[in-house]
């Protein structure tokens, strides 16, 4: 019998009690499991007995609770951000030469297999697991913490005080999935979504029961330099030494070694369906950090790495007709439209062809037989010409369909240089007014269609100034309509700082270099422009920003037309600055999404009752959807009430609502 713990002795079981159960998850167990069940009881007795003692990061917590855990939201700390993509070893070296230019440096690149799994976050303080969350939209993501918890292989205390983010793929092996997915009523589709399921369970106690399993291949360690690891490989290593299970293929190749690499894409494409867990490319990376952080990311992606994606299933088709579309920078994008064709369980009938160059190498021409695929599984693409019925190449034309300006070449694109160009214009207000942008759903294509060909509307700023009671009397634009074109103009007076500037279509300026700049302090379009006229340097200080992006932010945003069209938009009222973040009314409302109807008393016009909404950090939407979680209904609610009681959406009076504002509650 041993002595009765106290919170010293309590403290050094549950760091043998750990030891153990990292030693048994690797398969070398150190005691027997009586043994190991005893001490753990012991264990747990104690914790049971001193409640308030027990340590976060004890093992008892790897089996779970019964309580239920809600899965609170949290942001990120470095955004989880895509990766860009590579079909071919031949696209691979395209892009480490174009990396290794933009560092001017020999680069030294590793290469691990790509996950298919849930991303996950585990971020540790000063030694101690503190949270793990989802990658979620890549900004913020949930806690999932108790959940993780029980993943017998994640270190819930490390041997050193270090502060990290350590990045990871949770998955669950295909013979679990198989044995597992057996018992269930409703089966999952792949291990991946029952994996994911699992790990949104309330109780963790369920978690526990399944076999997740984790490797994690991303390390970001707090502390000076010196102390902290300069390399990838480094960071592996340390990773490796505090226990964290990592994925035993890691291919590490110099600028020379590029048949070494081939081979290597080979070799793992051929283990690919022997694997115990399921993987969908490899992932290259400069192995460098410092080198990566001097070359940041995009929006969407690193541009320290890129994902080499294994081939998709491909189907037989002919090519019936090529046509160009006219983006909305100008750009001109050939279009394929082939004999629909199965491929990987989704018809495909239109298939991008990228550019002039891609349609001369494959050489192609109506009505030949080709091989198309879906890249990564998703993007339609032409393969090969499998055999030749046209007589030439499709020429491609030398003037816009549009407007009939002649195309300018610019690197591997053309482009129609004329900036009234109807096919620009419409494209750059459909991108404006688009989902994930501003959110105008009352201006659908056709709508846009009309305004411009009537001629009241030949930029975005003409929205905001336009009379659209002079549709009246056009087909399709009844007294409704109207309203409703009214109506999502006043929303778009609403939206946030951060929604205007990323609708305003600058090149690299999405969402996530939009929430970077905010979070660096640059809270104002006019702080904007002055930094990058005055001291662009200073915006290398942001991480995740590097030379590249502002250069190019520089050369897009400081040009006459976006600074006029942002006046204009100023003018009409929209946000051109984000309110500081002290001031920021509260985030009572984060996470709803809002539809306002009917008439108000004391919101008047209703816009008044939606601006309240948005400052809670709310999101107000026009139309009732599965994803409104809300309706604030006036006097008068009509069709938009009864959607939103037959999908059960929460129905708030006035009464309530103005109740709500003050208690700053949420309902
Ligand atoms: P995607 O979302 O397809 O652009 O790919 C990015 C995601 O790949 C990341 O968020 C990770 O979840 C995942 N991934 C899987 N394995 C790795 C790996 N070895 N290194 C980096 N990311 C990986
Ligand atoms: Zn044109």
């Amino acid at each position: 019998m041993m002595l009765p713990l106290n919170t010293e002795t309590a403290q050094s079981l549950a760091r043998r009690l750990l030891e153990l159960q990292t030693a048994y998850a690797q398969g070398r167990p150190l005691v027997p499991d009586l043994e190991y069940d005893r001490l753990f009881d012991e264990l747990k007795a104690w914790e049971e007995a001193n409640p308030t003692l027990r340590l976060s990061w004890s093992p008892t917590q790897r089996v779970g609770s019964d309580l239920s855990a809600d899965f609170p939201e949290f942001r990120h700390t470095v955004p989880v951000l895509s990766l860009d993509k590579a079909y071919a070893p031949s696209e691979v070296f395209v892009w480490l030469d174009k990396t290794a230019k933009l560092t001017n440096q020999v680069l030294t690149l590793t290469a691990e297999q790509k996950m298919d799994g849930l991303s996950l976050v585990l971020y540790y303080k000063e030694g101690i697991l503190e949270r793990a969350v989802t990658r979620g939209d890549g900004t913020t993501g949930n806690e999932v913490t108790a959940n993780v918890k029980t993943l017998a292989t994640v270190p819930l205390r490390l041997s050193r005080p270090l502060t990290m983010a350590v990045r990871g793929e949770v998955f669950l092996p295909k013979s679990d999935f198989a044995r597992l997915n057996a018992e269930l009523a409703e089966p999952y589709a792949n291990p991946r979504n029952l994996a994911a399921g699992t790990l949104r369970r309330v109780k963790s106690a369920e978690v526990a029961r399944v076999p997740l399993r984790i490797f994690v291949y991303e390390a970001f360690v707090a502390g000076p330099a010196g102390s902290v690891p300069s390399t990838h490989r480094q960071a592996l290593e340390l990773l490796a030494s505090e226990g964290f299970p990592l994925n035993p293929h890691l291919g590490v190749f110099t600028p020379d070694q590029r048949p070494e690499l081939e081979a290597f894409v080979a070799a793992q494409t051929a283990l690919r369906p022997t694997l115990e867990w399921e993987i969908d490319g490899l992932v290259f990376k400069v192995d460098d950090l410092a080198l990566r952080d001097e070359l940041g990311a995009t929006g969407h992606h690193p541009r320290w790495a890129l994902a080499f994606k294994f081939e998709s299933p491909q189907a037989q088709t002919v090519v019936e007709e090529i046509t160009v579309q006219v983006g909305r920078t100008g750009r001109v994008t050939p279009v394929a439209k082939v004999k629909p064709a199965q491929v990987g369980g989704t018809t495909v009938t239109f298939i991008t062809l990228h550019n002039r160059d891609y349609i001369e190498t494959l050489g192609l021409g109506l009505g030949d037989e080709v091989a198309i695929s879906r890249r990564g599984d998703v993007i339609p693409a032409v393969e090969e010409v499998l055999e030749r019925h046209s007589e030439m190449v499709w020429p491609f034309p030398e003037t816009c369909p549009d407007c009939t300006s002649t195309l300018e070449l610019r690197g591997a694109h053309h482009f129609c240089p004329n900036p009234v160009c109807p096919a620009q214009v419409k494209g750059k207000l459909a991108f404006f007014v688009g989902r994930g942008q501003m959110d105008m759903e009352s201006l659908g294509p056709e709508t846009l269609e009309v305004l411009v060909a009537q001629g009241l509307v030949s930029d975005v700023a003409d929205l905001f100034t336009c009379d659209f009671d002079r549709l009246l009397g056009v087909p399709g634009f009844g007294d409704k309509k109207i309203a409703a074109l009214k109506e999502g103009v006043a929303l778009a007076r609403t939206r946030p700082y951060a929604t205007v500037l990323a609708s305003l279509g600058v090149p690299d300026l999405g969402k996530k270099l939009v929430e970077l700049l905010l979070n660096a302090g640059i809270l104002s379009f006019d702080g904007l422009v002055e930094t990058l006229r005055e001291r662009p340097a200073s915006l290398l200080e942001v991480h995740g920003i590097g030379p590249k992006t502002i250069e190019t932010l520089g050369t897009e945003l400081l040009t006459p037309a976006v600074l006029d069209l942002a006046a204009r938009l100023k003018a009409a009222g929209l946000a051109f600055d984000a309110p500081p973040p002290a001031a920021a009314a509260s985030a009572a409302l984060a996470g709803t999404t809002w539809c306002v109807t009917g008439s108000f008393a004391a919101f008047n016009p209703r816009s008044l009752a939606e601006e309240e909404i948005v400052k809670r950090s709310g999101k107000v939407v026009s139309a009732v959807s599965g994803k409104t979680t809300h309706l604030l209904a006036g006097t008068g609610a009509g069709s938009k009430l009864e959607k939103a009681l037959a999908l059960g959406v929460k129905v708030v009076s006035e009464e309530e609502f103005v109740t709500l504002l003050n208690e700053e509650g949420i309902v």
